[in-house]
């Protein structure tokens, strides 16, 4: 859908094919612009799109009309091995030119009261957060949808299914389920808190105007259906109590299951794999972030035929020649 915005707004004619638009990893996301805390050694190419995009949401999100959450997000390390494992994370933000913060668990606990057992961190200024399902409303609203597509010649197909591409290109995608659980509280924490909790990583999304707090997220390679499993539920909710213990006396909103698109690099697909045909998909833990980023790219493929080699489906692809 924010392809579809992004072309329509540079005059072209589009429809969206989709019998559940909205339904998908979008609707389970937590909705972190988080290019920082997300950050791993051997990721730089996305860790640029990634900054990229996240430089774009500002304009973005007033443009659709929704809110951003520019609380910035607070890492906490429940004890030293997961501080550690925090400060190795500063170190490569901080090589990276990334505004970072060390924090003591004292200045950790003056940002986030709520903090329970912590035992030191780092605050992210830059990364913010967003409601992706205010942002899929907000789509919603500007293209127009229909449930099955219509006979008609086009010159251009934009496959955008998430983590089910269509042969022949199915096997450029895999399912990797994330289970999130989402509450209600008057405990919220300000930022968003991306925890360590004796290893186990976990966040807490304040959802701005709202006392929703989202709890998040499992990760786990599967072939089934993406369902919510009591051992998910249970990992989450013991890590999130302990990061922040007032979330005891939160009020159970929803726990729900989606697949996040994994690509074999963990980087999207964003360009043609046939003759009139382009992908944009594959955007496994980053789809929120990337979405105006995808949007501009995409129709830029579209437009002049320009692909960014990072995101270039090609690059999986055997035979060129068909392009
Ligand atoms: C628990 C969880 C938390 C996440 N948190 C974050 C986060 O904090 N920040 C972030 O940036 N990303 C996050 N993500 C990742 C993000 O949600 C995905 O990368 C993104 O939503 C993918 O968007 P998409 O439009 O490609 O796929 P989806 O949102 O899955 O949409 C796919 C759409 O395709 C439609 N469709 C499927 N098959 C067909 C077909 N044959 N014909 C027509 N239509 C079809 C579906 O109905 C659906 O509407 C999270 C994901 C999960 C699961």
């Amino acid at each position: 859908m924010a392809c579809a915005d992004e072309l329509i707004r540079r005059g072209h004619a589009v429809e969206v094919v989709d019998p559940a638009p909205g339904s998908g990893a979008s609707h389970a996301a937590a909705g972190m612009l988080s290019p920082a805390g997300e950050l791993w050694h051997g990721e730089a190419e996305l860790f640029r799109l990634g900054r990229e995009s996240a430089a774009l949401w500002p304009g973005y999100a007033e443009r659709l009309g929704v809110a951003l959450a520019p609380t910035g997000t607070v890492l906490a390390g429940a004890d030293a091995g997961d501080v550690q494992e925090i400060d190795r994370q500063v170190l490569l933000l901080a090589e990276a030119g990334v505004a970072v913060e060390a924090l003591t668990r004292r200045e950790l606990l003056a940002r986030e009261p709520g903090l329970g057992r912590v035992a030191g961190g780092a605050f992210l200024p830059d990364d913010h957060s967003v409601d992706p399902r205010a942002v899929v409303a907000a789509l919603l609203r500007r293209v127009p949808i229909v449930g099955i597509a219509s006979p008609v010649t086009v010159d251009c197909t934009v496959i955008a299914t998430g983590a089910q591409l269509p042969p022949p290109w199915n096997d450029l995608v895999r399912p990797v389920r994330g289970e999130i659980i989402r509450v209600r509280t008057a405990s919220a924490p300000a930022t968003t808190v991306r925890g360590l909790v004796h290893g186990e990583p976990i966040y807490v999304v304040p959802r701005g105007a709202t006392d929703e707090v989202v709890v998040g997220a499992t990760s786990e390679e599967h072939d089934a259906d993406p369902v919510v499993t009591v051992e998910g539920v249970f990992r989450l909710l013991e890590a999130a109590r302990t990061l922040l213990p007032g979330l005891d006396r939160a009020e159970f909103v929803e726990a729900m299951a989606r697949d996040r698109p994994g690509t074999p690099d963990n980087l999207p697909l964003i360009g043609p794999v046939a003759e009139g045909v382009m992908l944009a998909a594959g955007h496994y833990r980053h789809g929120v972030l990337l979405a105006p980023l995808t949007a501009s790219l995409l129709a830029d493929a579209v437009e002049s035929g320009i692909v960014d080699a990072a995101v270039d489906p090609r690059r999986f692809t055997t035979d060129r020649s068909v392009v």
